[in-house]
């Protein structure tokens, strides 16, 4: 399938933001990607064009009843000039999985592949070349069809927005409070936790909101049927070091694949050092703190790559981790991970692969 190619005149490119106050999320480029499915066409007509509102019926099935999933990932510029993207076909792969769970149509990942590299490519000037900084890629589906009635739809509209987005870390690389919600769950089992999909954010705005309340940067899920194991950190994985050994919650159905977790995980290993992904209990972390074997603890993904956690608040008590420092273990994914993702040191996994 050939990508169609409508550009805006050169006059009416936008001014690029200013490098240092990016944001995330804030921005977005010229141009976006699109394509259209029908039952009885399959995905078609994909096409790049300036960026813009989308109409869509008042009855698109999307607004009531919420079929739609996501992506997210980003190109760096890096230290050589080189476009780069990170471990992309995990993303497709994901992508495909929370399709099929919301009984969206499959997409061809080679083409969607295709669509990323044409897109950032036009975009290319968007990629920021301060330390840090990224090209943030959100492709993302939506059921178009005019509908009322729970049953998948039959129309479907793919698209791909670009947005710069700035270091994470401004301001240093440092530990956050974590609250652990008991009131709340983020997913249960047999449920949609594992896809990427939008009413799980939805579904984890007012545990957020309560902790940012109370002082809090953000939540520790716990379990839907038990809150009792440790899930997910925000909108990330969570890791442990236990003594020697790194430890994080197993995929069991509840819990977000993060592509960042798995580098994490390979880079571990690589080193040297013990991996679990296993159950891991609110009271566990607790006593190992108490003990002094929980050494440190972060959050991973895409938008941070590693986060620090600083506390714990759990039940009126507050568990310090590592005294409230970066853990050297964080420190040394998060500058791995990014020398990789810059280009500043050999890619031997082969996560790389260069647009530009
Ligand atoms: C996207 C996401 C992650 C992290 O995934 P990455 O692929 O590492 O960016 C973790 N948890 C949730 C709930 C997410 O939505």
């Amino acid at each position: 399938m050939e990508i169609q190619k409508e550009l805006k005149a050169e006059s009416d490119l936008k001014p690029l933001p200013d490098p240092s106050r990016l944001g995330f999320g804030i921005h977005f480029t010229d141009h976006m990607f699109l394509m259209d499915y029908k039952d009885s066409q399959g995905w078609h007509s994909p096409r790049i064009v300036p960026y813009g509102n989308f109409s869509l019926d008042p009855a698109a099935v999307v607004l009531h009843y919420g079929q739609a999933i996501f992506e997210g990932l980003k190109a760096y510029r890096g230290t050589d000039g080189h476009i780069r993207l990170f471990r992309p076909k995990e993303n497709m792969k994901r992508m495909n999985r929370s399709a099929w769970r919301m009984c969206m149509p499959q997409i061809d990942e080679e083409m969607v592949m295709e669509a990323i590299r044409e897109l950032v490519t036009v975009e290319s000037r968007w990629v920021p070349d301060q330390h840090g900084t990224s090209l943030y890629i959100r492709p993302f589906i939506i059921a178009t069809e005019a509908f009322l009635g729970v049953r998948p739809a039959k129309e479907y509209l793919f698209s791909i927005i670009l947005c710069p987005v700035g270091a994470y870390y401004a301001e240093g690389f440092n530990p956050v409070k974590i609250f652990v919600t008991e009131k709340f769950v983020r997913a249960a089992k047999g449920g949609v936790g594992e896809a990427k999909t939008a009413g799980n954010y939805a579904a984890s705005l007012m545990a957020s909101e309560e902790a940012k309340e109370l002082g809090f940067t953000q939540v520790l899920w716990l379990d839907a049927g038990e809150r009792k194991y440790i899930e997910e950190v925000g909108t990330m994985n969570i890791f442990f070091m236990i003594d020697d050994v790194l430890v994080t919650p197993a995929l069991s159905g509840s819990i977000l694949p993060g592509i960042t977790r798995d580098s994490v995980i390979h880079l571990a290993k690589s080193w040297g050092i013990q991996v679990e992904e296993r159950a891991v209990s609110i009271d566990e972390i607790i006593e190992k703190a108490e003990t002094g074997q929980l050494k440190e603890s972060f959050g991973s993904g895409t938008a941070a790559v590693i986060s620090p956690v600083g506390s714990l608040y759990y039940k009126g008590k507050t568990i310090e981790i590592n005294h409230g420092q970066t853990g050297r273990l964080a420190h040394r994914l998060f500058e791995e991970i990014t020398a990789i993702q810059y280009g500043d040191k050999e890619d031997t996994f082969g996560w790389t692969e260069i647009v530009k």
